[in-house]
């Protein structure tokens, strides 16, 4: 790489140092080629998704090593048929071929459980307990072992440098534009992978695509994502797809101040098996698709702040101990209120709620429950993800919700070789995108979830595959 005072020069410059622009980095080093990652973190153990990650690479929560075609067509199911077909294609191929990279790479993994989706977790795991804690473990060594790896082969990671823009030479890209230290750079490369993991972090892009009011939901990240990828490729006339869903989870509405409730515990099970209901006391949404589901729904609501979980005894005995970290009893160990109460009226005096419609809602549903007729309440109510449990038994119970948002699906569209595309459809010459920086994997009418590590990872495995035979097809 040639390096003077205002202009760096490279084969491929790579921005955002997590999973998937390292792998990208680290696999096109591997073919010999000159490789920048710009990171705008500055410090060794700089935050983003990766670092933070829980560490399951999973496919739909499938182990990667199943059949293709299975993980595939669960693809497929996840997203109601959303999720485009080549992407679904190679990340189905693809994921047990990047886990199979990454431990030749040094990157441990372990099984951490007998569920198909525990099979290959990033090691050391996350210990299970609530709050962040990723110091030490899979997702942090995970980085500074691809770092390692890059840097072994003569690749660069440059920190503190924010992307900033695309050097464009008429429809094709040339580099990219850089602050660095207070000063503006350009990085010259004959081809660029965009992989800033989101747009999460960019109020402004959330209000556009996601919620009339990003301040009520809660970071569940690094919330490093501000959308400079999708802002920068947008310019170069890149089409953006999927935009209005995000992977992110219930959490206690005390998150908001409290740091020992998010990332965990999340609040799915317990929202999940009774119900959701809003200020009114009426249900809105349908709580059987699931946490990644609801958390949008609520997400979308005018005031996200304005939801409670109700549920009763049997449900806080049962299925909300039923899982890693359930709600009950780390919710409470963590510092998180459960609102109590002897009869239907008092929890809705307790909230601020009118009783009748509450108490109305939920002998709808315990109706619908008990004759197996859940699926004609208004909204319906499916057993997808989680059973629906009558609210029948003293005390009752209540938790104030908020929408805990992770990452964005959505975003720049790109073919099955992470090339970005155009809105016609043509891929623009000599860029790439990996990672939650792109959109048409995730998404869909149910909010399907698939895998950010498993999705990152092989897109950019795809990626530094077709750079390096773009070389060869040069030399
Ligand atoms: C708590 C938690 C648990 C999770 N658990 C799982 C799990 O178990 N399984 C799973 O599959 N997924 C999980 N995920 C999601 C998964 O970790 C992410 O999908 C994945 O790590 C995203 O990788 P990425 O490289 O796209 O983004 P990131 O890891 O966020 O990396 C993006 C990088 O780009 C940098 N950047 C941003 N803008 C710029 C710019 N303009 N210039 C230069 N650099 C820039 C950022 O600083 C950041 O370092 C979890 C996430 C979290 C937060």
């Amino acid at each position: 790489m040639d390096v003077d005072d205002d202009v760096v020069s490279c084969d491929v410059v790579v921005v955002g140092g997590g999973i998937a622009g390292l792998v990208a980095a680290t696999r096109a080093a591997q073919t010999g080629l000159d490789v920048a990652v710009l990171e705008k973190g500055d410090t060794a153990d700089y935050l983003c998704n990766s670092r933070f990650t829980g560490g399951a690479f999973h496919v739909c929560y499938r182990n990667v090593t199943e059949d293709a075609s299975a993980l595939r067509e669960d693809i497929f199911k996840s997203t109601h048929g959303f999720a485009d077909a080549r992407l679904a294609a190679g990340v189905a191929s693809d994921a047990r071929t990047a886990v199979a990279w990454l431990k030749l790479q040094g990157v441990r993994f372990i099984k951490s459980g007998p569920d198909p989706w525990q099979h290959n977790f990033l090691a050391p795991p996350s210990l299970l307990q609530p709050g962040l804690n990723w110091k030490g473990r899979g997702g942090d060594v995970m980085l500074r072992t691809l770092r390692g790896r890059l840097e072994a082969m003569g690749g660069r990671l440059l920190q503190g440098a924010r992307a900033r823009g695309l050097l464009m030479d008429g429809n094709r890209c040339r580099g990219v534009r850089m602050e660095r230290a207070g000063r503006a750079q350009s990085v010259q490369a004959d081809n660029v992978v965009l992989c800033d993991g989101g747009f999460q972090a960019n109020p402004a892009l959330l209000r556009e695509y996601i919620t009339p009011a990003p301040e009520k939901l809660k970071q569940r990240g690094a919330a490093t994502g501000h959308g400079d990828a999708l802002l920068m490729a947008r310019d170069a006339g890149a089409a953006l797809v999927g935009m209005e869903n995000f992977y992110g989870h219930l959490l206690s509405q005390e998150a908001l101040e409290m740091d020992s409730l998010w990332p965990y515990p999340t609040l799915d099970r317990i929202a999940g098996a009774g119900i959701v209901v809003n200020r009114y006391g009426r249900r809105f949404m349908d709580e059987g698709l699931g946490g990644v589901f609801m958390a949008n729904c609520i997400a979308r609501l005018q005031d996200p702040l304005s939801t409670v979980a109700i549920f009763d005894r049997k449900i806080w005995e049962g299925p909300a101990t039923d899982h890693l970290l359930p709600p009950n009893p780390h919710l409470v160990l963590s510092g998180g209120s459960v609102i109590a109460a002897k009869s239907l009226d008092d929890l809705a005096a307790r909230l601020h709620m009118p009783g009748e419609p509450l108490k109305e809602t939920v002998a709808q549903f315990n109706a619908a429950v008990q004759t197996g007729t859940t699926g004609m309440l208004e909204p319906r109510r499916n057993s997808l993800k989680t059973a629906p449990h009558p609210v029948l038994h003293a005390p009752y119970y209540a938790v104030r919700l908020v929408a805990g948002i992770t990452y964005t699906m959505g975003g720049l569209a790109i073919d099955d070789m992470g090339r970005v595309l155009n809105e016609r459809g043509d891929p623009i010459p000599g860029l790439f995108a990996s990672g939650c920086t792109t959109g048409g994997l995730e998404g869909g009418a149910a909010s399907g979830y698939v895998g950010g590590l498993a999705k990152s990872a092989s897109i950019s495995m795809r990626v530094g595959n077709a750079l390096a035979a773009l070389r060869q097809s040069v030399v």
